[in-house]
């Protein structure tokens, strides 16, 4: 692969500058677009999506060389967290607490655009946005998340989670399923449907359902949590149920092979309905299958996976020239959906983008990944991964990563619950402060 060429037509900086000031409603622009107006091009990386992968690739493009001209495309004004949402579920956390800006990272000089990405044109390198207007660019790099599978379970579509949250992704959700727990009287009985893998974080169902399972033991003790999964093994089992064991007396995993999986809601009768039975809920949180962001897919990155497949070095798609996938979008073999994976690769990816920038071979990459699980305050454990690319593929180095012992005194739970706590406010200061 070779570094991008800065020649052939393209829109004038000054048009380009007049489109995206058109676009933000006339505000002022970025400031780093402005001082640079006069300079000579630079090569330009248009990043779409600013959570955990793309604001992490920005700010680490930047820091790769401060010569690039790098753009932030997302819609939102403030990014809000997955990771400890779960928590906001369970009533012990404040939203609040999940939202960060985007100042410090323009700050950096990297221009933010507050607008949806709706289009790519690999070809001409150029990206439209909600407003009309594009954005030129010489690589682009794809972080946009995931989005939910409305035609994947019969009965669930955009309406019907206004009734049945799934709450995978941040905010207005987060709220909806927390109202909806906090209404629900003592007796209830909580219904989670889990999908089967690829999804966002595959630790975080059995998180939530053992923190939903706290709140109702201390507050609503004759009430019950049931999941049906479409699963029989996941990540963190033993852990897990070790911990349901000892705490959670009113939390029911019903696996695969008990007919767990889901195969359809009804939100006017508030069921769920599995291979084997129909459960009534009092509040269902149904988690559906996904896939990469829907832009992803309008670039031509996503397969018939509905995920996006790359070179593991430089993270660039194998079906889109240009384009580089990180996050949850990205098809990352062992490597599992995690915010902490989405910074981690990130970084591999502006390093990577950098040096393709000069014209320079990007270095073989190695990354880690933990992924912390809080099911009860002050009761934490986690697992963690090293990985590496073998004959194109993410594959875990064997032997270089573990996980929290099966036993543990009190003492060490606390502490993985600290580290998780600490995990959380380190790597939102280094994307977001
Ligand atoms: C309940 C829950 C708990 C979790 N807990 C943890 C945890 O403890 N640890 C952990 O490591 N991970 C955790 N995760 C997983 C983590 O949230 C994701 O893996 C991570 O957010 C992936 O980063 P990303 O950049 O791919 O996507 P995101 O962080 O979701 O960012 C995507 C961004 O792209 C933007 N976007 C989308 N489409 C467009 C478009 N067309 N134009 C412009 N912008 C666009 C979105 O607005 C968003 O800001 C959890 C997830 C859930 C659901």
């Amino acid at each position: 692969m070779t570094g991008p060429r800065l020649t052939g037509p393209r829109p004038s900086r000054r048009q380009f500058i007049a489109a995206a000031a058109a676009g933000a409603g006339g505000a002022a622009l970025p400031r780093p677009l402005r001082a640079q107006g006069a300079q000579a091009a630079q090569p330009r990386i248009v990043v779409i999506g600013g959570g955990f992968g793309g604001a992490t690739a920005a700010r680490f493009l930047k820091r790769a060389d401060p010569r690039l001209d790098v753009i932030v495309v997302e819609p939102n004004p403030t990014f809000t967290c997955c990771p400890f949402s779960n928590e906001v579920i369970a009533g012990l956390r404040d939203i609040g607490a999940q939202r960060f800006g985007y100042s410090r990272i323009a700050a950096d000089g990297i221009a933010m655009v507050h607008q949806a990405a709706i289009g790519v044109d690999a070809r001409a390198r150029s990206v439209a946005l909600g407003n009309g207007t594009s954005l030129r660019y010489d690589r682009l790099v794809l972080a946009p998340g995931i989005d939910l599978r409305f035609d994947a379970l019969p009965g669930y579509d955009e309406a019907a989670a206004e009734r049945m949250p799934h709450a995978w992704k941040a905010g207005e959700q987060t709220v909806l399923l927390r109202r909806q727990l906090a209404a629900m009287e003592d007796g209830g009985t909580v219904v989670m449907a889990v999908p089967a893998l690829p999804y966002r974080c595959p630790p975080a169902p059995y998180e939530r359902a053992s923190l939903i399972a706290w709140y109702l033991k201390t507050k609503k003790p004759r009430s019950k949590i049931i999941m049906l999964d479409a699963k029989d093994t996941f990540s963190k089992q033993r852990l897990f149920e070790n911990a349901w064991k000892e705490l959670y007396p009113n939390l029911e995993w019903v696996s695969l092979s008990s007919g767990g999986n889901p195969t359809a809601v009804d939100v006017a009768a508030k069921t769920i309905t599995s291979d084997f039975d129909t459960y009534k809920a009092d509040v269902a949180n149904v988690i559906p299958p996904q896939k990469a962001g829907r832009i992803a897919e309008l670039a031509g990155a996503a397969d018939r996976t509905g995920w996006c497949p790359i070179d593991p070095v430089t993270f660039e798609s194998l079906l889109v020239p240009g384009i580089h996938v990180v996050g949850d979008a990205a098809i990352a073999g062992a490597v599992p959906k995690s915010a902490f994976a989405a910074n981690a690769a990130a970084k591999v990816c502006a390093v990577a983008v950098a040096k393709l920038a000069r014209g320079e071979p990007p270095a073989a990459p190695k990354f880690v990944n933990t992924c912390y699980s809080v099911v009860a305050p002050d009761y934490g454990f986690s697992i963690a991964g090293v990985y590496q690319p073998v004959n194109g593929q993410w594959l875990e180095v064997e032997g270089a990563g573990g996980v929290s012992p099966i036993a543990a005194p009190p003492a060490l739970r606390r502490e993985e619950a600290k580290l998780a706590y600490g995990w959380f406010n380190t790597i939102t200061a280094e994307i977001f402060g």
